[in-house]
Parts: structure tokens; sequence; C-alpha cells
């Protein structure tokens, strides 16, 4: 039989009511596991219960661990056919992403979860696992990256987000679109993602951090949140990738002092580009030295930096490879 991991993490498909009514870690991997005994009869399973946690206490470091794991598995094991990893929804895309440009292996690797808890009758956790596991056995799963696998739907790493913080239908990829979909058990792929830049498991992860600009916002504030960030800052900026134009000032200082300053937005789709010549625009960002990351989100960009600079990758490289959203060129 085919062999398949299932690395369980936590989420809600994993958390059950308490006596409260509350939501709360409540079922390892094991037990998920066992709760689906169709699912037991399609492969040879191997079950590593990473965690049992809400995906607010995922890290950079925690998806370094699992990175390594998932590494040494396919290194050690040639007859894993693909590996599932179940998690919490709030994070899901993170982790996916991180693991997604780790990983350099082509066997698939499919993240899933659920909206509604293990107690409701009708919890989306089984089916979405069901169909996880379903992708990983499909051999044209083989080198579409990391995926992740909810309502019916496959989509690529690099491209999805949660959108919706309840509903079943929580996750898209904007005008990229899904990946595939499941129909009636089958898996149905629509196309192939574009090929991301692999940079392997990092021992080191770099201190990048996240501003989120918003109306009126302060140099002083910038400041402070740029405190911790002391390799290098994302900024999430309005539109085409602009900032209010006291901010300029302060982005310059820092990116002097040899801090590279990313600019992304806050728009859920679509490119920055440096088309605006007003102060604060994306052009007077450019001239004071401020990178732009196409399409990728700003959680995304932030890991790719992160990855990227542990690794002492050149600010030359990696302001080219951002500038292309992190896809690999011909
Ligand atoms: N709050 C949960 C988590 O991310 C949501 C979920 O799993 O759906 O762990």
């Amino acid at each position: 039989m085919d062999k398949v991991l299932l690395i369980a993490t936590g989420g809600t498909i994993a958390m059950r009511k308490d006596e409260k009514g509350k939501v709360v870690p409540a079922v390892s991997g094991h037990e998920l596991l066992e709760s689906l005994p169709e699912l037991t009869k399609q492969a040879e399973w191997d079950v590593c219960d990473f965690s049992n946690v809400a995906s607010c206490n995922m890290s950079p470091d925690r998806m370094r661990d699992l990175a390594k794991i998932i590494e040494q598995r396919f290194a050690q094991d040639s007859s894993l056919r693909g590996i599932v990893i179940t998690h919490g929804t709030d994070t899901l895309e993170e982790t996916a992403y991180f693991l997604d440009i780790a990983i350099k292996d082509p066997r698939p690797v499919i993240l899933t979860a659920s909206q509604r808890d293990a107690s409701e009758a009708d919890s989306d956790g089984p089916r979405n696992l069901g169909n996880a596991v379903r992708i990983a056995l499909d051999p044209r799963a083989i080198g579409r990256g990391v995926v992740i696998a909810l309502n019916e739907e496959i989509h690529a790493a690099r491209d999805v987000r949660k959108l919706h913080t309840n509903h079943v239908d929580a996750f898209n990829s904007g005008e990229k679109g899904a990946l595939g979909t499941i129909d009636t058990g089958e898996v149905i792929w629509h196309r192939k993602p574009e090929q991301t830049i692999k940079l392997g498991v990092p021992e080191k992860l770099a201190k990048v951090g996240i501003c989120k600009v918003y109306t009126g916002m302060t140099g002083s504030a910038l400041r402070a949140i740029a405190q911790d960030a002391s390799e290098a800052l994302v900024i999430e900026a309005f539109g085409r990738g602009n900032l209010p134009p006291q901010l300029v000032p302060e982005i310059s200082e820092m990116i002097k002092r040899g801090i590279p300053v990313v600019i992304t937005s806050r728009c859920l789709f679509g490119r920055t580009s440096p088309v605006y010549g007003y102060p604060g625009g994306g052009a007077d960002l450019e001239r004071v030295g401020a990178w732009f990351s196409a399409d990728l989100s700003t959680e995304k960009v932030r890991l790719f930096i992160s990855i990227a600079l542990g690794q002492r990758l050149e600010f030359k490289t990696l302001k080219e490879m951002l500038a292309n959203g992190a896809i690999k060129l011909d």
C-alpha cells in the first residue's frame, strides 16, 4: 500500500467544545485518523504528532522545525508518497508558504484544516482531510509545490489567502484561481502553479518586522514599530505602494543604516509598482532605496526575507527576486 505521513499541528480540525462551549485543542493526530476508518484503508499511515496548538502559536521557528521533519522523512523514505499536515486556518497560508519555499522534494505536501470543530455534526474536517489524502496519492500532484486543500478546492501556497473568518469557503487565490478541485472523490487539476523560488530549509532566520501603514501615521510611530525589525522591515502600504509622505524620511534613514525596506500593499490583489511621482508615492520610495515585491502578500514577503537573509543571500539578488514576487524566472 502507498505510504502517507500525517503531521498534526493542531487547529480547529483537532478541537472540540469544552464544558463552557468554547473551542479548545482536544484531538491528536492518531485520534484524527482513527476517527476516519475509511482513510486508514486507503494508505499505509505514519503519524507524527508535531503539536496540538491553535495556529496563532505558529512562528517561523516552528515552521522551520516542521520543514526539517518533512525534509528528513522524504530523505529517509523513498516509499513515502506524500505528506498531509493538519493546521489551524488562521495562519495556514504562512506555514504553507514557508514550507513551499523551504522544501525542495517534489513530492506532494498538502496542508488541510477546518473552520468547524470536531464536535460539530457537520464539521468540514473529515471531508477536507479525506481530500488531502486523495491529493497526496495522486501522481499528478508531484511538482506542484506545497498546496492547501479545503472546501473541495486546491490552492497554491504562494497565492492563497484566508478571506473569511468563519465560512467553510474561506480560502481564495484571487485572480490566479484555484489549482484544482475535488469532484466526488476525483482530483481535477485546472492548472500548474508558477514555480516558486526554493530557498531550502534554513538554519537561521533573520528578524524581519511588518508595519501596516494607516492614514495620518507619524514617523515616530513607524520608528517604534521598526525597533524590533533589526534586519529588514516590510511595510504594507496603500494601493500601488504609496505612503503618507511624512514617513519617507524615516524610511530613508533605515535604509541608510543598512536595513532593507520592502513595500507591499494592503490591497489583496494586484502588484505594487513605483508609478506615482508625488511625495510619498512609490517613485519617492524607490528614490530613497525601498524595494517592491510585486503581488506577494505582506506576511509571505516577511517569511521569504527571513529565510533569505538568514542564509546570507546578497541584497541585490534578494531585491531582484522580490521584484518578481519570488517566482522563478525561466
Ligand atoms: N483559530 C483556529 C486556528 O487557526 C482556526 C482554525 O483552525 O480554523 O487554529
